[in-house]
């Protein structure tokens, strides 16, 4: 085959895949579920699971420099600065060229955030498919918060304080990231109350109704 033949077909290629890709937000308050579906979401879907909260606690773990800068933070339930999160989130992003999409948790947590992953996915030629935010009433969260702190091992799962602080940045920061989204047309909400199947099957209808 010609060269420039070749060339243009793999051009064409690498644009429908990525084209393609599904790319999935999934929102919602600290404590309201996205960890665990998540896990059930990238095995059905076939997709890379990105957790900004679960890197920043592997950088911690490690004593990585980023690790360090952004331990207080997360200590005080504060959200990290957005030039160390993006910075980290692209850098993941990038070792997975040829995934067929990835489910963003925890991530955009910011409008700037938000911003920055439209950037970095078009110029890949891609795009977030849809939000699903997962709906938790703020005392059952707390609830499953200082539940989950007894055997996680995560500090700012453990004081009261800590983890409203946590909602309070999410209801100020975070939730407008979800009227972002919904201004495309993009964000849906689900009902996260119920067992882990349930949510789950009302997860899948909603991607269903992206595919
Ligand atoms: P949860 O959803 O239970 O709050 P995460 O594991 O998603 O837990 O996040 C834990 C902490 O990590 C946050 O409180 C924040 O300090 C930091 N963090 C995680 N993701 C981001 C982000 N996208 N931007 C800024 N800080 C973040």
């Amino acid at each position: 085959m010609r060269s420039w033949m070749k060339s243009f077909l793999t051009l064409r290629f690498e644009n429908v895949s990525r084209l393609n890709m599904t790319n999935l937000v999934l929102f919602g308050p600290p404590g309201s579920g996205k960890g665990t579906q998540a896990a059930f979401l990238i095995e059905k879907y076939n997709l890379v699971h990105i957790s900004t909260g679960d890197l920043f606690r592997y950088e911690m773990g490690n004593n990585t420099p980023l690790g360090l800068e952004a331990k207080a933070f997360m200590a005080k339930g504060e959200l990290v600065p957005d030039s160390i999160t993006i910075g980290m989130l692209r850098n993941k992003v990038e070792k997975h060229p040829d995934a067929n999409g990835f489910i963003f948790d925890g991530f955009p947590r910011t409008i700037p955030q938000a911003e920055a992953l439209d950037a970095l996915l078009q110029s890949m030629g891609t795009e977030v498919a849809g939000l699903i935010a997962l709906e938790v009433d703020e005392e059952e969260i707390v609830g499953r918060i200082l539940k989950r702190g007894q055997t996680s091992g995560r500090a700012d799962d453990n004081d009261e304080a800590t983890v409203r602080k946590r909602i309070a940045v999410y209801k100020s920061e975070t939730a407008p990231v979800f009227d972002y989204y919904a201004k495309m047309g993009k964000s849906m909400n689900i009902n996260g109350l119920g067992s882990i199947d349930e949510i789950a099957g009302r997860l899948s209808d909603a991607v269903d109704s992206l595919l």
